[in-house]
């Protein structure tokens, strides 16, 4: 498969600069900390989000957060289990910073306001989740961890006048000096008076939090934002990126009809631990059979039986049959689940529930160090959008938060150490590519028919051929949803590029032609970036032990 990839976004000349010494971009708990700790190391912050300032990933979070803060248990155990989950492609430095250093990130962010879930001692209240070996999953709100730490890590930068936020601000690309190094970047604002329409940021510092690529997909638990766009800026400015192949899938969101995209409501898979069962439409629980655990085998065990099913019904879903619980249970437990199902016609108490698999996460992103630096000077990237290396094949439930915190930290200590030099960027490059909106809808189809749980080598040719397609849709008339487009098509492109090197299944890359893992060819890290002649240059690297 062979992928091009344009330097910039069409987008007209920048008409209005600001300077910053730090740029953070995106406002989830990864670019809300840094900006804490940008600010601590005495620099004055810009942190532009292309929506509102609470909308992202962060604050649909549920579960909670990792870290090994129970007087039974160790970093030690916490990196164990990590590394077991990564299968193989974690980079055990990574693993190290995040097990070693989560419980003071975590405390920290209690000290930045974020009120965490405590027991009648007042200690911190810890549950466990699938693949942990203690109780470590810090939450708050019960079930609602997101929406608290997005309210007080939003609060905090807020009472600090030095961070100048910007937000209805999409950034499209990196601004270069002559050494290649980043000096700022470009925007579209939706303001008014002098910040209005696109212009350019400049500082010697840019960090990408930008968060996942849910939106690459025609079904996500991510919201709309999730567009990829830092992943997409990163390529085209020449930036490594690594593992994006292994996107997690969540088994069981609501399906509401073939054409329904973006976000939809997830239906946790604590409504299995309660009892739930999935059935096909002739009501058949096909996970009996397949799994000593049925219902409750491991997440990716459930998705792809789940996919099986509907392709051998040549049904759009499943059902989730949840009517044996009482109103209690409904009410007590599951609140907010209750409430999507009821919000689309469905009385869970009495009917079955549609559901499908949807993409959830990916573990991979731009390729950075233990202190969140990427392959271009002054460019940093951290959380989702990032790939530390800690998740490898894999990630283990509620360690995304974790990290995003304790990279940010990372960054801080970093920057407290001073700034790049500060030079002029160079002008923007005369080639730029825009692709046409209309080409969104067929990309995210084929994403999610050819690059979801089950991938063959047959199904990712269907898909790259159909992206080349869009990738030549061509538009003239720069706006948001055609650089959105842009950026979703140029992530899908790559995406599927490693998805279909890697002839191997390991950790959450299914392949149905090459079922097995293997260690001899693929224990490597596919790692993209784009070269001179604007193709993609793709090289294996060693994973460290
Ligand atoms: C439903 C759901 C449940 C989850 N549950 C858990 C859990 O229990 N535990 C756990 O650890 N993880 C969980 N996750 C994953 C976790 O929430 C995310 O990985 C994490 O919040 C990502 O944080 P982030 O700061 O990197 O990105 P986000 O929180 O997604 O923030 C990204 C930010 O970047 C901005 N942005 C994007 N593009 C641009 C652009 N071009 N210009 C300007 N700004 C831009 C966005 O507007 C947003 O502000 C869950 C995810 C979902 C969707």
């Amino acid at each position: 498969m062979t992928a091009h990839l344009a330097p910039r976004l069409t987008s007209p000349e920048p008409g209005w600069t600001i300077e910053a010494d730090v740029i953070v971009v995106g406002s989830g708990i990864a670019g809300l900390s840094t900006a804490m700790h940008a600010r601590r190391a005495g620099h004055r912050v810009l942190l532009v989000t292309k929506a509102k300032v609470d909308e992202g990933s962060t604050r649909w979070a549920q579960g909670g957060i990792a870290a090994a803060l129970a007087d039974d248990d160790s970093p030690a155990e916490h990196l164990a289990d990590t590394m077991v989950a990564g299968a193989g492609l974690c980079d055990p430095d990574a693993v190290r910073v995040l097990a070693y250093e989560g419980p003071a990130a975590v405390r920290r962010l209690v000290s930045w306001g974020a009120a965490l879930d405590v027991d009648d001692a007042g200690a911190l209240s810890l549950t466990r989740e699938g693949g942990h070996h203690r109780n470590r999953i810090a939450h708050a709100g019960g079930d609602a961890t997101g929406v608290e730490i997005s309210r007080a890590l939003v609060q905090a930068v807020a009472l600090d006048d030095q961070i100048e936020l910007i937000e209805h601000a999409l950034v499209l690309d990196l601004l270069v000096d002559d050494r290649g190094s980043a000096q700022g970047l470009t925007l579209h604002v939706m303001g008014e008076g002098q910040r209005d329409g696109v212009g350019a940021a400049l500082a010697p510092v840019v960090v990408l939090a930008t968060g996942g690529i849910g939106q690459v997909f025609a079904a996500s638990t991510n919201p709309t934002v999730a567009t990829g766009d830092g992943l997409a800026l990163g390529l085209r400015a020449g930036a490594e990126v690594a593992d994006i192949e292994f996107v997690q899938f969540h088994p069981t969101v609501l399906w509401l009809g073939s054409a329904s995209r973006g976000q939809q409501p997830l239906i946790s898979e604590a409504l299995r631990g309660e009892g739930a069962v999935l059935l096909d439409d002739s009501g058949e629980r096909f996970l009996v059979p397949q799994h000593p655990m049925a219902e409750l085998a491991p997440r990716d065990v459930v998705a792809k039986a789940i996919m099986r099913r509907m392709r051998e019904t040549n049904r759009p879903h499943v059902w989730l049959d949840a009517r044996s619980f009482d109103e209690q249970t409904w009410q007590r437990r599951f609140p907010n689940i209750l409430e999507s199902c009821r919000l689309h016609d469905i009385d869970p108490a009495t009917d079955l529930i549609p559901v499908v698999p949807a993409q959830h996460y990916v573990s991979g992103g731009l390729l950075t160090d233990v202190n969140g630096r990427t392959s271009i000077g002054g460019l940093f990237a951290v959380g989702e959008c990032a790939c530390t290396g800690v998740h490898g094949a894999n990630r283990l439930a509620s360690n995304s938060l974790l990290e995003g915190l304790v990279f940010a930290d990372r960054i801080g200590a970093l920057l407290a150490g001073g700034l790049p030099p500060r030079r002029d960027p160079l002008p923007r490059t005369t080639e730029s590519t825009l692709i046409d909106p209309g080409a969104r809808d067929r990309v995210q189809q084929l994403m999610t028919g050819n690059v979801g749980v089950l991938r063959t080598a047959e199904s990712m040719q269907v898909a790259a051929d159909g992206i080349s397609d869009a990738l030549r849709q061509y538009s003239d008339e720069p706006h948001t949803a055609a650089w959105e487009t842009t950026n979703v098509a140029m992530v899908a492109q790559v995406l599927t590029t490693a998805a279909d090197l890697r002839e191997e299944t390991r950790g959450s890359h299914w392949r149905e032609d090459f079922p097995d893992v293997d260690d001899e060819n693929w224990r490597v890290r596919i790692v993209s970036r784009r070269a001179h002649d604007s193709s993609v240059a793709i090289s294996r690297r060693k994973v460290p032990r």
